[in-house]
């Protein structure tokens, strides 16, 4: 379903020059839930940024569903972002004079199988908040306000780098839990950077990132060993 070929990425050059990535191959399947593990400035972030689209690699390719997306054109490539693709950051950034369902309902601009925003309120718990502008939440709540932004419009894949970053142990527990939740009703293609050890018991599956490289990939059987989830 989602294909990484030989990515390589570098930043900067001569003495400057950082080869983040030097050739990163990953094939999953739709629905799989991925964990992708590093030290910091491994590049995982530079990595999601290359299959959401954001970022260009400078060899190699991805393939969604035997399509390139080196060769979709700029047009396709913006509808792709906009119908297929759900990316939850760290940083919420709702927009602030939005209500909490307004700010859902921004992310189903353009979908062609939006979910319903209610039913999704429900499921994120945030249905009696549903009137609040962002201000008035707590971080979690906001955070699963940015997550509702993000899977309203079904997306085949949803990339996170590290949503539970800025959240206290519990909350990043639940909003995970809840990704978890999304994944399985849903069936959404998740890849997910996060330090929190609380995704040992969600993840299908875990990729880890060192020199550039994918050192370790496995799928696993609901138990990621403790040692993997040290960086
Ligand atoms: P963290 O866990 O700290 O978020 P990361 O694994 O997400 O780290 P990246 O953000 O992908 O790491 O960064 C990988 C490396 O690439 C770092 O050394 C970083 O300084 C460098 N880098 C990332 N983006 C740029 C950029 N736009 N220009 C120059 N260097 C960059
Ligand atoms: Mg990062």
């Amino acid at each position: 379903f989602l294909t990484i070929n030989n990515i390589k990425k570098s930043f900067g050059s001569g003495d400057s020059r950082v080869d983040v990535l030097k050739g990163i191959n990953l094939s999953m399947e739709r629905g799989e839930f991925c964990v992708l593990l590093g030290p910091s400035g491994s590049g995982k972030s530079t990595l999601l940024n290359i299959i959401g689209g954001i970022d260009a690699a400078d060899e190699g390719d991805i393939c969604i569903e035997g399509e390139r997306m080196a060769d979709m054109k700029e047009k396709k490539l913006t509808a792709y972002r906009r119908k297929h693709l759900g990316y939850i950051f760290q940083m919420y950034n709702l927009i602030p004079n939005l209500t909490v369902r307004e700010n859902i309902e921004v992310g189903a601009y353009l979908s062609d199988k939006p979910l319903d925003v209610d039913e999704l309120l429900h499921t994120l718990g945030l249905y009696d908040h549903r009137k609040k502008l962002p201000n008035q939440l707590s971080g979690g709540q906001q955070q699963r306000t940015a997550i509702g932004r993000a899977i309203v419009k079904n997306p085949d894949i949803l990339l996170c780098d590290e949503p539970t970053g800025a959240l206290d142990y519990q909350t990043s527990k639940d909003i995970l839990k809840l990704i978890e939740t999304v994944n399985q009703k849903y069936g959404n293609t998740v890849i997910m950077v996060t330090h929190n050890d609380a995704i040992k018991d969600m993840a299908d599956r875990v990729v880890r990132l060192r020199d550039g490289m994918i050192r370790k990939d496995y799928r696993n059987e609901h138990k990621i060993p403790a040692e993997d989830l040290e960086w």
